[in-house]
Order: structure tokens, then C-alpha cells, then sequence
């Protein structure tokens, strides 16, 4: 089916030809079109324009109109770090955590990641599609078109195949684009407690080939962080996953200068995330790689750290993504509107940047740059229309609310 959308107030992150990633100072910028048109023929951007432009053949082509005066039309979000797979929520320890524990006081306590693995273990494969789907219709109200979904709440074998094979069944039952992370080197599983290193033999020699040989995941990512996974064992991990052809995402830097940057760029990693913890080593070797620095700034309020130097990293020329990696522990939110407002007020990027941010280099940070991310003829359609309002520099500005009126998923009006 044709559908037109006319009367747009504004056509933000309009693509002809923009640079990917959206780098440093050009991220200040956000293409866009007033008083434009959008065609979507399909499942794809078919053309855009000015509405003076609009000639009566194009209209006539489309089965369905949408008028979108005093509306926004921009690409849907591309949230590229979710755990958006997970057994049950965990509002009791944000409680512990309200009373002052720490989140590696928790984990120590056997809360947190583990906590999550005992409740994922025993969940059948169906309930948690059914959890997950339910998450995926969520924040694709909030406006994500794309999300990328790690595994690492099973921790053995079977648990870990478990939650890829429902993120394989979301890519089935879902019209959101997505990509599935292999994450089996989350945390330490209890039963492993003494020996952390058989936990890694267990991932190269067991755990990564089952992952590769059925075909389950496009990344791998690893915890490498203080009390997590050391440099040294993030390298074994990622040395056999890249030898089986998945591509590194790393958590890296949350909780202290961890070196994961470092054990990332080495690997050939397309995103490291959080990086809350960054010196100018780690700012210049990224300025060196093709590798996407992606802030999670959700996360940071929910576990009170400081937020990682956004302004610094811009102002050096880095690119950066926005994810909202929605997860029970420390982000129990998948709305990627908020992630925006937050990045401005957390660390004073701008509207363009965020959005520059939550759009194309997502997507990069998806693998998915060519496919998604901005307005651009032959892309997928993945389209957010907001409510009728004053600016765009109001999405950043209304905490929390939800200013999109329409989500369109490759063509199709949700
Ligand atoms: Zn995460």
C-alpha cells in the first residue's frame, strides 16, 4: 500500500547524502524540510519533498492520506542496547537499593545479574516471548523502530540458547527491526563463583561455537568492568568470537576505567557502551576507530553514577549513539523519548545531537545505517508523526511524556 503523509510542519533528518557516523560537530545538525511531503511505497521511502513540490500524480499513487499539519515526521528511534528478554522485574532490590545498598553490594549479595539468571532459568521459552513481545509493543509506542537485544540473563548452555531462540522468534513475530547480541559473558554464574576462568573456558570452547553453528546471534558483547569480566578474559572471549564470525559490542567502563575501549577498538568492536568512566586514552583511541562510543543515560540516573563526558567527547569529534538499555536492574525503561530528554539535561547535548544520536547512529551502531535511521529514499520506513507541537526542541524538553501520535513500521501503520 501507498501512503502519503502531507502537511508536515517540519521533515526532520531529512538524507541526502549525510556523512555515517554523524560525527563531533556535525552532529549539531539535523537536516529537515518544513512544509513537506513523505510518499512510502510499500515497505520503503519512496520520495519526499516540499509540499509545493507534490505534483497530482504522486498524490493520486496513494491509497491512503495522512495530514500531518502542525506535526513533526522524523525516523523511528534505533535503540541499539536492550535486555529486553528477561524473567521478572526487580523492584524489590530497587528498594534495597533505595535504602542505600550499592549495585555491586547487590550483586555480591547474589542479587542483580544472578538474580535475574535464577528467575530466567526457570521461565518456559513461551512465557518469556510473550514478556518480551509485550516489552517490543511497548516501546515501539514510545516511538523504536529498531532494537538491538542482548542475551546474558541464562548463563549456561541451555539457558543462554533459550533466550536466543525467543529473540529469534521476535525477529519472526515482530515488525521491529533487530539484532541479537550474544551476551553469555554478563556475570559470573554462581555456580562458577570460585573459578571464573572455567566460566570463560566453558564460553570459548562450548558456549560461543553452539551460539555461531545455529546461526543465533549477529554480536557478541562482554561485561568487561571492575567485578565483572577482566581485560584479559574479554580477549579470550572476544579472539574466539571473532574467529567464529560475530562482531563485538562491549560494556565497558561503567563502574571504573576498565580498559574495555582498549579490548573493544582491538577487536574491530562497532559499539563500546556506558563509558562512564573516560580519560583522553580512551577518547583518542576512539577517534582512531571505526568503533560507535553509546551512552546509556538511563541507566546512569537509575544507578546514580556520574554521567559519562558527552561534551567532551563531541567537542573532540567523536560520534555518539543513545540507547536506553532497558533491562529489570538498572534501566527498567525502553522509552527512548526519555533516553533524548535525558541526554540533554544529563549531559547537555542538544536536541540535534541527541536526535542525530537516537536515529542514524543507532542504526550504525545496529549495523543497519544503510537500511534505517534517517529519511532517505530506499530506506525502510520506520516512521515516528508526533502529537501537534510548538518545536522539536520540545521532545527533549517534556520528561517523559509521549509526544508521537503515529508509529508507521516498514509501511505499516501500528
Ligand atoms: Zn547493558
Amino acid at each position: 500500500m501507498n501512503l502519503l503523509i502531507t502537511n508536515i510542519k517540519s521533515l526532520l533528518q531529512v538524507d541526502e547524502g549525510t556523512q555515517v557516523p554523524v560525527r563531533g560537530s556535525d552532529m549539531a545538525k539535523l537536516p529537515a524540510i518544513d512544509d513537506a511531503f513523505l510518499l512510502i511505497r510499500g515497505s520503503e521511502i519512496e520520495d519526499f519533498g516540499r509540499m509545493a513540490e507534490l505534483d497530482q500524480q504522486r498524490r493520486s499513487s496513494a491509497a491512503r492520506e495522512i495530514d500531518a499539519s502542525g506535526k513533526f515526521v522524523l525516523p523511528a528511534f534505533c535503540d541499539s542496547h536492550t535486555h529486553l528478554v528477561y524473567g521478572a522485574s526487580r523492584e524489590i532490590e530497587y528498594v534495597d537499593k533505595i535504602r542505600g545498598l550499592s549495585y555491586e553490594e547487590i550483586a555480591r549479595r547474589g542479587g542483580g545479574i544472578l538474580n535475574s539468571a535464577r528467575r530466567l532459568r526457570e521461565m518456559p521459552e513461551s512465557e518469556l516471548l510473550d514478556a518480551a513481545l509485550a516489552r517490543l509493543n511497548l516501546i515501539s509506542s514510545f516511538g523504536t523502530g529498531a532494537v538491538e537485544i542482548k542475551s546474558g540473563y541464562g548463563l549456561d548452555l541451555n539457558s543462554e540458547l533459550k533466550m536466543l531462540r525467543v529473540i529469534r522468534r521476535l525477529k519472526e513475530q515482530s515488525p521491529l527491526s533487530i539484532k541479537a547480541t550474544f551476551l553469555g559473558a554478563h556475570a559470573i554464574p554462581e555456580e562458577y563463583r570460585d573459578n571464573p576462568d572455567g566460566y570463560v573456558n566453558l564460553l570459548t570452547e562450548e558456549m560461543l561455537p553452539a551460539v555461531a553453528d545455529q546461526g543465533l546471534a549477529e554480536y557478541v558483547d562482554v561485561f568487561c568492568d571492575r567485578g565483572f569480566f577482566t581485560v584479559e578474559q574479554t580477549d579470550r572471549i572476544l579472539e574466539r568470537a571473532v574467529g567464529l564470525g560475530m562482531i563485538p559490542k562491549i560494556h565497558a567502563n561503567e563502574l571504573a576505567r576498565s580498559g574495555g575501549v582498549q579490548v573493544g577498538v582491538k577487536h574491530g568492536a562497532l559499539s563500546v557502551d556506558h563509558l562512564e568512566h573516560m580519560e583522553q586514552e580512551e577518547i583518542d583511541l576512539l577517534l582512531a576507530s571505526q568503533t560507535m562510543p553509546t551512552l546509556l543515560p538511563t541507566a546512569a540516573l537509575f544507578l546514580g553514577l556520574t554521567p559519562p563526558p558527552a561534551r567532551r567527547m563531541l567537542d573532540a569529534g567523536l560520534p555518539i549513539a543513545l540507547a536506553s538499555d532497558y533491562n529489570p536492574g538498572s534501566s527498567p525503561t525502553g522509552n527512548m523519548q526519555l533516553v533524548i530528554a535525558l541526554a540533554s539535561v544529563m549531559l547537555r547535548m542538544t536536541p540535534e545531537e541527541a536526535i542525530n544520536a537516537a536515529t542514524l547512529n543507532g542504526a550504525y551502531a545496529m549495523g543497519l545505517a544503510d537500511k534505517l535511521g534517517s529519511i532517505s529514499r530506499k530506506k525502510r520506513a520506520n516512521i515516528l508523526i508526533t502529537n501537534k507541537i510548538p518545536s522539536y526542541q520540545y521532545l527533549p524538553y517534556t520528561l517523559g511524556e509521549n509526544n508521537i501520535e503515529t508509529v508507521i513500521i516498514g509501511g505499516q501503520i501500528q
